[in-house]
């Protein structure tokens, strides 16, 4: 057992740092169409909270979800261009600053780029004009924009843009300047989106690829699958992981929540935390974006209970996303009380697998759901701590704490 504390840490940190966000970079360079309605309100959460946003690549420059709500409620313009509002309800995206009523907030997805946006099936709202730099803009663009909207089907050509009044060159610069796409990769990750919502809705994967101008269903299959890695007769599996930073008395944790369930929990300072995320995504087909949902407010409501020492037992719904074996190791994991501790042999034992241990071990060590997937309970045979993927401190802590909050139940 000598290689437990291995477990989790070989991975070369660097090696899968992830690239920024593109968009959230450069697309802050939009300046509001609008006027900020609540500026006042707005200057105090602004800087300071975004200085303190996690150091993770992929958490650099994105504003907390409660940052989002507030600027959103503010209709904050200083955040136009940082993410985008989209409204489920409704299939549009806006500006934060954007006038209109503001939607409740359970139908409501923060994204961070126009691509995730248009991908999303969502379509550019006719109130704030999201992609538009100012009134002169706004014009030609709602023109292009509804022009998509009519008629997704269409090719659009430099020669045809023309034709219908457009300048192809003013079209190029704008896009490729400012959002950081051109209008061609606008056009058909618009009509992906379209294509996705239409199929959810319940038609056709025919239908869908005629009503999107695509010229054989195999085409249209395999423009599907290159963007969501999956069939069009498969869309219900696609799904994002809502990720969300949770403070904790041991650091801050990252959890992530489909619709079904939450599939990550994880210390942030974690080497392997990288490889756990990639491995996650691939696994459940699922994009990460920040956000929050049911799941993961009910999540930062049960660890709070436990951490206060009131909670013994998680009913949070999980995602387990293993392979056979680790989903026996991992459930079986949960079967280990609150307070009490198990050996690797016995787990192997218990999952009929004996002599397994060092399996196990491994495996203990790939739960990407800590804390609720206990896996610091389990130790050696002679009861002493080994290697935990937080940390052994954490782990202590983590038994500590079981040890005198158990006590209180008695
Ligand atoms: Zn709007």
């Amino acid at each position: 057992m000598k290689r437990d504390a291995r477990y989790g840490s070989g991975m070369n940190a660097t090696k899968t740092k992830r690239a920024r966000p593109n968009i959230v970079k450069g697309a802050g360079r939009l300046t509001p169409l609008n006027p900020p309605l609540a500026r006042g309100e707005a200057d105090g959460a602004n800087g300071s909270n975004r200085r303190k946003a996690s150091d993770r690549p992929e958490a650099a420059n994105r504003p907390k979800p409660s940052e989002m709500e507030r600027a959103m409620n503010a209709r904050d313009a200083s955040y136009d261009g940082i993410f985008y509002i989209c409204v489920r309800t409704t299939g549009i995206f806006c500006r934060p600053s954007c006038s209109a009523r503001k939607p409740k907030l359970k139908n409501v997805v923060f994204l961070h780029s126009v691509r995730d946006c248009l991908l999303g099936g969502f379509r550019p709202c006719k109130r704030c004009h999201p992609l538009a730099l100012d009134k002169e803009s706004a014009t030609w663009l709602e023109q292009l924009i509804n022009l998509v909207e009519r008629s997704p089907g269409e090719r659009y050509t430099d020669a045809n843009l023309s034709e219908l009044g457009f300048s192809p060159f003013r079209i190029r610069r704008y896009f490729t300047r400012n959002l950081h796409m051109t209008f061609q990769a606008y056009h058909r990750a618009r009509r992906m989106g379209m294509a996705l919502r239409q199929l959810r809705s319940g038609d056709e994967a025919d239908a869908v690829a005629v009503d999107q101008g695509y010229e054989s269903l195999s085409g249209f299959r395999d423009s599907f699958k290159r963007v969501f890695g999956t069939t069009p007769g498969d869309c219900d599996s696609i799904d994002c992981i809502y990720t969300k930073k949770i403070d904790s008395p041991i650091g801050p944790l990252v959890a992530g929540a489909t619709t079904e369930g939450v599939c990550l929990l994880e210390f942030a300072d974690r080497r392997a935390f990288q490889k756990q995320v990639a491995t996650l995504r691939s696994r459940l087909k699922a994009a990460c974006v920040p956000g929050r949902n049911a799941h993961l407010d009910q999540l930062e409501r049960e660890l709070r209970e436990y951490f206060s020492g009131s909670r013994t037992e998680f009913t949070v719904p999980l995602v387990i996303a293993g392979n056979d074996f680790q989903t026996r190791v991992w459930n079986e994991l949960r079967r280990v009380p609150h307070g009490k501790t198990m050996s690797y042999s016995e787990l192997a034992r218990q999952i009929g697998a004996p002599g397994a241990q060092r399996a196990v071990g491994r495996t203990n060590g790939e739960n990407r759901i800590a804390i609720v997937i206990p896996c610091h309970r389990v130790v050696r045979s002679d009861g002493t701590l080994c290697g935990y993927g937080g940390g052994v401190w954490r782990k202590k802590f983590l038994l500590d704490l079981e040890q005198k909050s158990s006590a209180l139940f008695i």
